[in-house]
């Protein structure tokens, strides 16, 4: 067998770089690249078992239709899918304006399509709907990197890890969510036994065995911890005053609000000692070199964007950002996350790092694009929890769905579910059918995924990669881009008509020129022999950027970064009487999101098979659980039953469920159907990490068929709403059955 070709691999945002053996129909190994800056030759189990999941029974290669939910799906063809879509959205955007329609995409989503996407409806609807599963990961991360230092996009490159004297995680399992990243800190530990690692988790996870200190902070109590450190840090003289004075703004007001905080209270609010957060500010005292990563447990939060500012507070006092080795790195969790941003799919947002709600911004992009003057609305769209919402409501009328699974990632599914019911026209673009969204749509149309397109996506350290196409998509499938492009030219718009990915990219690239993401330079040419690109990277003979603010010139105004002081402030729903527990959810090594990738390896599967709700043994004395029982873990928004695992790494008066399971591997059981949908004021990221629960023990002979309850109500909602369901072509879409039957 042969070599088949590189990509990237689709899962995570460290953004491996796979080499793929074997034939177009069969791929029998896959390999780290050596030379990849990325990876340099490590691979993970998911990258490393992506070969069962390219051609299975399950690939969506036709697009299909239905009149009712009631009915099974028929397939049909591109150009009736298309015109049935088109004639439904011009009826829904006639009677009911621009903001009755939705695109709902995904990190998973190449660079080009998050192009096309926002050109169709922010360009030509005039409507900012357009968000991104992102906001359930980073959304904290962009508002957190914009507001402190002017400009989202990470500062630091991966090549710090080798030169960072401590390294701090916060709120990340790296070594189950990003593990090629994490064997690299570990690598490099053992080769440099002074380097200092330090975690900051709720659970001790596995990314905490590699750690010298682990500091169990309390659920929530992020800030209060940062707060602490910054006190200390400040009272013990480790400021850089010279960093401060020259690159910063608003230090006094930072130093005062510090001053004036409680520590025995900050420390009581974080759940830790005095003398551990001591040991803490001395490792970052004495660091020459200070890296911070962190992840979803910053960001999942109402706070998310102030937990960003209190970390990236800390970076300033210690002057440890803008030189090599040092910085806040958020991690991604997406392989396109990254891409989504600078392309400008969330809601607030326009291509090049650009916002909606600046006029100049505004006019810069209409211009570009051809379009008239106040073309693009000033109006911030929906977010992801927002749409779901709206569709309950009966304001969003139609939603687009693409590579993402919402009916199990979202917060609060049985409101998600409601959102899907009530929708007169539920799209689903995806590779695989089903998964519990396609189950809930009237059209699928089917998407060529990683190895079957040509595509662009940034990982983490804003490495722009090319990868290839390299064997055919299944039946009719097309790349993402593709299948938006020609609906967008079904509607009657101009500037659609693109004859390959390259051409897509190198219209997008000259909108980031001069702008924080400079990525003018990587053209698609220069893209598809260069093996990576860091933006900035302005020129076409501009090497590309491993780092950031090197000069310390950030990205505001005045070029100073700012200190903004940020109090604590407890999680929407705290534990009472009635819900007394605190439910986290996260991932594991094995799987990924809603495992409609993951569950088809079966070597992933056999390692984890299902779900799970990890307890500490005292809690579980107190419920008189054993390892194996069933619990019955309840909300305010639902119940679902799962096998207890008795793990002290957890926390007593609080529980961990991984969130991957859907309705596909036992209805009514997922994570999702517990969490809550509140979400933070400015970055609208949803508090997954943190609702207050009830466990009990499910007795003997209890055990209700998985969801009973909650299904059966789901069901009545279900058929009240499908009875009313009138796709607004549907005389359309009839005439096309009764020509066809
Ligand atoms: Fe893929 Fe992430 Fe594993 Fe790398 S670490 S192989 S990008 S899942």
């Amino acid at each position: 067998m042969g070599t088949l070709g590189e990509s990237i691999c689709p899962y995570c945002g460290v953004g491996c770089r796979l080499t793929l053996e074997g034939t177009a129909s069969h791929v029998t190994r896959i390999r780290g690249v050596e030379t990849a800056a990325a990876n340099l030759g490590r691979i993970c189990a998911k990258g490393a078992q992506l070969g069962p999941t390219i051609h299975t029974a399950d690939r969506l290669a036709q697009p299909q239709f239905r009149l009712s939910r009631h009915d099974p799906f028929r397939t049909t063809d591109w150009d009736t899918a298309l015109t049935y879509l088109a004639e439904i959205f011009t009826n829904i955007l006639n009677t009911h304006g621009p903001e009755a329609v939705a695109f709902y995409g995904s990190g998973q989503l190449d660079t080009e399509t998050v192009y096309v996407i926002n050109k169709l409806f922010k360009g030509c609807f005039g409507c900012n709907n357009t968000d991104s599963n992102s906001r359930l990961c980073m959304a904290a991360a962009v508002a957190g990197y914009r507001t402190s230092l002017g400009s989202d996009g990470p500062p630091c490159c991966y090549d710090d890890i080798e030169l960072a004297d401590v390294i701090l995680i916060l709120g990340s399992n790296m070594a189950e969510a990003h593990p090629v990243l994490f064997d690299r800190i570990r690598d490099n530990k053992k080769a440099r036994p002074d380097q200092r690692v330090i975690v900051i988790d709720p659970r001790r996870t596995a990314t905490a065995d590699i750690a010298d200190l682990h500091l169990p902070v309390a659920p929530g109590g992020d800030i209060a911890l940062l707060n602490a450190v910054g006190r200390m840090l400040l009272l013990m003289g480790a400021t850089n005053q010279r960093f401060v004075d020259q690159h910063t703004e608003g230090f006094e007001e930072y130093r005062r609000f510090l001053l004036e905080q409680d520590l025995a209270e900050l420390c009581a609010t974080a759940g830790l000692e005095e003398r551990s957060l001591y040991r803490l500010a001395n490792f970052l005292a004495s660091a020459g070199n200070l890296l911070s990563f962190y992840c979803m447990g910053l960001n999942q939060s109402t706070v998310g964007m102030w937990k960003n500012n209190s970390l990236i507070n800390l970076h300033l006092l210690t002057g440890q950002i803008g030189k090599p080795g040092a910085g806040p790195f958020s991690l991604t969790g997406q392989p396109n996350a990254m891409g989504g941003r600078e392309a400008g799919l969330l809601s607030h947002q326009l291509p090049g790092y650009r916002t909606v709600e600046d006029a100049e911004h505004r006019r810069q992009v209409e211009e570009f694009w051809g379009r008239r003057p106040r073309s693009i609305s000033p109006k911030v769209g929906l977010t992801a929890v927002e749409m779901f919402r709206a569709l309950e409501k009966g304001q969003l009328k139609a939603i687009w769905i693409a590579g993402t699974n919402p009916a199990v990632s979202l917060p609060d599914l049985h409101q998600v579910r409601r959102g899907l019911q009530r929708a007169q026209l539920v799209v689903v673009q995806d590779a695989y059918h089903p998964t519990e969204t396609t189950r809930l749509a009237d059209v699928l149309l089917p998407a060529a995924q990683w190895g079957e397109k040509e595509w662009t996506s940034t990982n983490s350290e804003r490495t722009i990669s090319y990868s290839p196409k390299l064997w055919e998509p299944p039946g009719v499938a097309l790349p993402d881009w593709q299948i938006i492009a020609r609906f967008a030219e079904r509607l009657g718009f101009q500037g659609f008509r693109y004859s390959s990915a390259a051409e897509v990219w190198d219209e997008f690239i000259p909108l980031t020129s001069g702008r924080p993401c400079d990525m003018a330079g990587a053209t698609s040419a220069r893209l598809r022999t260069a093996v990576s690109l860091q933006w900035p990277c302005p020129t076409p003979d501009h090497p590309g950027s491993k780092r950031r603010y090197l000069d310390r010139r950030f990205a505001t105004p005045s070029g100073r970064a700012l200190f903004l002081p940020r109090d604590h402030r407890e999680p929407r729903e705290m534990p009472d009487h009635e819900f007394p527990f605190v439910l986290t959810t996260g991932r594991l090594y094995t799987h990924w999101h809603t495992l409609t990738r993951t569950a088809k390896a079966e070597k992933l599967l056999r390692r984890e098979p299902a779900p799970f709700v990890e307890i500490n043994p005292a809690d579980a004395l107190r419920l008189g659980l054993e390892e194996g029982d069933f619990v019955q873990i309840s909300s305010r928004r639902g119940t679902v039953q799962l096998p207890a695992r008795l793990r002290s790494g957890v926390a007593e008066g609080m529980v961990f469920v991984p969130f991957h399971w859907g309705d596909l591997y036992g209805e009514g059981n997922a994570a999702n159907y517990l969490t809550i949908s509140a979400i933070g004021r400015v970055a609208k990221q949803p508090e997954l990490k943190f609702c207050a629960i009830n466990l009990e023990k499910v007795a003997s002979g209890a055990r209700r068929v998985a969801g009973q309850e909650d299904r059966s109500q789901l069901e009545r909602g279900q058929a009240s709403s499908l009875a009313t369901h009138q796709p607004p072509a549907a005389t359309f879409l009839q005439g096309v059955l009764d020509a066809t039957s």
